[in-house]
C-alpha cells in the first residue's frame, strides 16, 4: 500500500518557477536548466520504479516515496523508496544511468565508461545506501521502535545500463529494474520473522511521515538573483506569455486569448517558491501586476490564509498554500 507518493521535490519545483521567471538570455539560465535537467532526469528513474513495484503484495508493505527525515544527530536524509514491512525494511536508491557502469567498491565510486573511452565518476550509491541504513536505525532508536533489520538496494532504473564486471556479491546489492520484484521477494524469504506487531507497523509508518520534512532551497540566494530580474505578472499556462489581464471575473491572455479563473494562484505559488512564505498585500499587487488594493484583499481573504498583523501591514502565510503549475 502506497502511504506517500512520489511528488516532485520542493528544489525541483523552485527550479521549474525559476525556469518561468527568468528570461533565457539570464546569465544564470543555462545553469539553472541544466540543475533542473538533472533533477528531471533523476525524478523520471524513480518514476520508472513504480510499474515494478505493483507486482508486490501490497497489503504487506507500506510504501513511502521520498521521505526526508533526519537523524539523531541532525543530519537530513532522503530515501528514494523505502519499503516497510512487520519483518523487514528495505531502501531501494534508484539510479537512472544509461551506458556501461562499473561499481569501484574499494574506491567507493561508481564509473561510467563512455563510448569515447572516457571515465565519468560519479559518487557510489552503495555508501550512500548504507550511511541511509545506520541513519535510519539510529532514527528507529531514537523513537524507541524495535530494531528492525534494514535491507537496500540500487536498483538500475535505466533500459540502457548495462554493469561492467559483476560479482554474486555486487548483485546483491545491486539490480536491473526487471529483476527487482525477484530481489525484493528473495530478501523477504530472508527475514521471517516479525519484528513488529500490527500496532507499530501503523505507527512506524505514521511516524516516519509525521517527521517528512520537504528540502528547502533559498533560489535568489544560490543563484545569486534579485528579486527585481525574475518576470512578474500572471503567466499564462497555454502559451507563458507573462501579461494577463483580469476582465471581469477572468484572468485573460492578451496573445492567445485563453480565459483562466486560477491563473493568479500560480503567481502566487511562484512567488512563495522564488521569494517568501509571506505576502503583503503591496507585495501581491507587485508581483501579480494588479493596480487596485482591493482586488489583491480579495485574491487574499478568499485564500483563507493564515495571517497576522492590522489592516495595512498585514503579513499573510503561503507556508500551507500549494498548486502546481504543471502536470
Ligand atoms: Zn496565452
Amino acid at each position: 500500500m502506497i502511504k506517500m507518493h512520489r511528488e516532485k521535490s520542493n528544489r525541483m519545483l523552485i527550479h521549474e518557477a525559476g525556469l518561468r521567471r527568468l528570461v533565457p538570455s539570464h546569465h544564470q539560465y543555462p545553469l539553472i536548466e541544466q540543475e533542473y535537467g538533472k533533477m528531471k532526469y533523476g525524478y523520471k528513474g524513480e518514476e520508472a520504479l513504480d510499474y515494478y513495484l505493483t507486482f508486490l503484495p501490497h497489503e504487506n508493505y507500506h510504501i513511502l516515496h521520498g521521505l526526508r527525515i533526519k537523524d539523531p544527530k541532525g543530519r537530513y536524509f532522503q530515501i528514494d523508496t523505502l519499503l516497510i514491512t512487520s519483518t523487514h525494511c528495505l531502501i531501494i536508491d534508484c539510479k537512472y544511468v544509461s551506458g556501461k557502469l562499473e561499481f569501484d567498491e574499494v574506491g567507493c565510486q561508481l564509473i561510467r565508461h563512455k563510448a569515447d573511452g572516457e571515465m565519468e565518476r560519479m559518487a557510489d550509491p552503495l555508501s550512500q545506501v548504507a550511511r541511509h541504513r545506520y541513519q535510519l536505525s539510529l532514527w528507529l532508536e531514537h523513537h524507541g521502535f524495535p530494531s528492525l533489520p534494514i535491507a537496500s538496494l540500487v536498483a538500475l532504473t535505466h533500459s540502457k545500463s548495462h554493469l561492467l564486471k559483476t560479482s554474486p556479491s555486487l548483485m546483491k546489492k545491486v539490480t536491473f529494474l526487471t529483476n527487482l520484484p525477484n530481489r525484493i521477494n528473495e530478501i523477504n524469504a530472508l527475514h521471517s520473522s516479525a519484528v513488529l506487531n500490527k500496532k507499530d507497523f501503523n505507527k512506524l509508518t505514521k511516524t516516519l511521515i509525521k517527521k517528512h520534512t520537504p528540502d528547502s532551497f533559498n533560489f535568489l540566494q544560490n543563484y545569486n538573483i534579485k528579486q527585481e530580474e525574475l518576470i512578474k505578472g500572471v503567466i499564462c499556462k497555454n502559451c507563458g506569455f507573462n501579461m494577463m489581464k483580469k476582465k471581469r471575473k477572468y484572468w485573460t491572455c492578451k496573445r492567445c486569448n485563453s480565459q483562466s479563473l486560477s491563473a493568479h494562484l500560480y503567481a502566487l505559488e511562484d512567488y512563495k517558491l522564488l521569494i517568501s512564505t509571506t505576502i503583503q498585500n503591496k507585495e501581491l499587487r507587485d508581483f501579480l501586476l494588479i493596480s487596485s488594493a482591493s482586488e489583491a484583499y480579495n485574491i487574499l481573504v478568499s485564500l483563507s490564509l493564515p495571517s497576522i498583523g492590522d489592516k495595512k501591514g498585514r503579513i499573510y502565510s503561503l507556508e500551507h498554500f500549494r498548486i502546481s503549475f504543471s502536470p
